[in-house]
């Protein structure tokens, strides 16, 4: 037995969001190693977010199961955990499906002839306008620009002309856009998943450096605490890696989080695949707002005119960039979506600013009195330094799946490995793409080291 402890090598898990917990449960299967995630916030589940407000679950980071079927890892734990719990089966009790069943299997039947997604956009409605932009009526102009915004926020861009076409993303066959319903959530799967874990998570534990000059790695928090051990798993979004591992972006008063600095490719590699920004804004009336008072799933359609209004103008640009407010289960909660430079606008207004712009544009669409908002909630993504954004993009003029190859290239004979959502150039961007990498990463482990045992 003494023996047997001996020769378990120690692993750490750099962040304990979906990837970092997937790769601790693979690696206590095989129980040949001791591990210890090290998470720099006081919870679990990173980007998986679900807040509780009174009694609805509300997801503040990922929303949706993308792809909803027998080849979804996630789907495959949501239905395992559901019925753990007596709930028979995934739906309706645990999700509700969208109306969109079937993917196609990925961007590249897309015409290739086009650079990013917007000029393939814009071409497509030109010729269903026999290219006369002055026929066109407003409406089907403002219809397209509304089109152009929810792709680029579930594409994940600043704008659609930035978002290239031809990635290496696959569609997973099944429901496009599944979403938990009732007491499930992202929120309640990742404390499953936790819940199987023995105590290994040492929370408010953010680590400052990564030291790999000696065979050993010397990881140093920023709470005092350093641990030693044989590899480390990194799970940082991007959006870290980004600010923390190259020189321009580094902040006065920080370090690098490798030492010795990353290898050139690598830097090269983070630089280039693109983390979109976006932001989910939640917004509780007083009341009970749909039925008696028609708001129903709202897509704002701008027509140009409305773009100029003197009040929005002047008090928030940014508001041009709503186009959708959607309601929360049924509750008086409902969820609207920013993206591109109307991020950081949103995140640095004040809970009244927002309010006021959502009463005014409200107020100016509908006739007839829409009850009061009395809150605003949401999770700043990109000014909260654990993230520094939401998601990888695929950037038009950039070859996001060798980068992705790059990144996640193994350093120093297996010592430092990475996983999470940018390290999958299938996936990227989602719950499930990330618990693959988490799981890749650990069995790169227990292979290598079943080999030597
Ligand atoms: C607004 C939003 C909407 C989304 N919508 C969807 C969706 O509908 N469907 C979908 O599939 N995906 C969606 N995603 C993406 C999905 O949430 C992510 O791809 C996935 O959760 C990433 O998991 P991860 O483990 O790679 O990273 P994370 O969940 O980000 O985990 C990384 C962890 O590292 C920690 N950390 C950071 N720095 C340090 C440090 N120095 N030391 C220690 N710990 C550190 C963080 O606190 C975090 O807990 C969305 C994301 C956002 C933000």
């Amino acid at each position: 037995m003494s023996s047997r402890i001996e020769l378990k090598k120690k692993v750490i898990v750099v962040g304990a969001g979906i990837a970092g917990i997937a790769a601790a449960r693979e690696l206590y299967k095989h129980d040949l190693f001791d591990v210890v995630i090290l998470e720099a916030s006081n919870r679990a589940g990173g980007r998986m977010f679900t807040g509780n407000i009174d009694n609805t679950p509300v997801e503040f980071g990922a929303t949706f199961i993308h792809g909803a079927g027998e080849h979804n890892a996630i789907y495959q734990l949501a239905k395992y955990y559901g019925k753990a719990t007596g709930i028979d089966g995934i739906s309706p009790a645990i999700l509700k499906h969208s109306d969109d069943i079937e993917g196609t299997n990925n961007s590249s039947t897309w015409a290739s002839m086009y650079n990013d997604l917007y000029s393939y956009l814009d071409a497509e409605f030109t010729k269903c306008f026999s290219g006369n932009a002055l026929k066109t009526p407003p409406y089907v102009k403002s219809m397209f620009y509304t089109f152009v915004n929810w792709l680029t926020i579930s594409e994940g861009g600043d704008h659609c002309r930035g978002i290239g076409i031809n990635g290496s993303y696959r569609n997973l066959p099944g429901d496009r856009e599944a979403r938990f319903e009732n007491i499930y959530s992202y929120g309640y799967l990742i404390q499953k998943l936790v819940d199987t874990l023995p105590d290994c998570i040492h929370y408010n534990s953010e680590v400052l450096s990564i030291n790999t000059e000696n065979s050993s790695a010397l990881i140093t928090c920023k709470n005092g605490c350093q641990y030693e051990a044989d590899h480390v798993i990194v799970t940082v979004p991007l959006g870290v890696l980004k600010k923390r591992c190259l020189y321009e972006n580094l902040s006065p008063n920080k370090q690098l989080l490798f030492i010795p600095a990353l290898p050139a490719e690598k830097q090269i590699a983070i630089r280039s695949i693109g983390f979109a920004q976006v932001g989910k804004i939640v917004l509780q009336f007083d009341q009970e707002v749909t039925s008696k008072y028609k708001l129903i799933p709202l897509m704002i359609l701008w027509r140009p005119d409305d773009k100029h209004d003197p009040v929005i103008n002047k008090k928030f640009p940014w508001a041009t960039e709503l186009f959708l407010l959607e309601r929360i289960q049924n509750s008086n909660l409902y969820e609207s979506w920013v993206t591109g430079s109307a991020v950081a606008c949103v995140e640095q207004a004040s809970k009244e600013e927002i309010i006021e712009a959502f009463t005014y544009i409200l107020n100016k669409a509908f006739k007839h009195h829409i009850p009061n908002i009395v809150d605003v909630h949401m999770h700043k993504w990109q000014s909260d330094p654990l993230f520094n954004g939401c998601y990888t993009v695929h950037l038009a003029d950039v070859n996001t799946s060798a980068n992705i190859t790059k990144l996640r290239e193994p350093l120093n004979n297996n010592q430092v490995l990475f996983a999470g959502e940018a390290t999958t150039e299938e996936y990227y961007s989602t719950v499930h793409g990330a618990y693959l990498t988490g799981i890749r990463e650990a069995k790169r482990l227990t292979e290598i080291k079943k080999l030597f045992t």
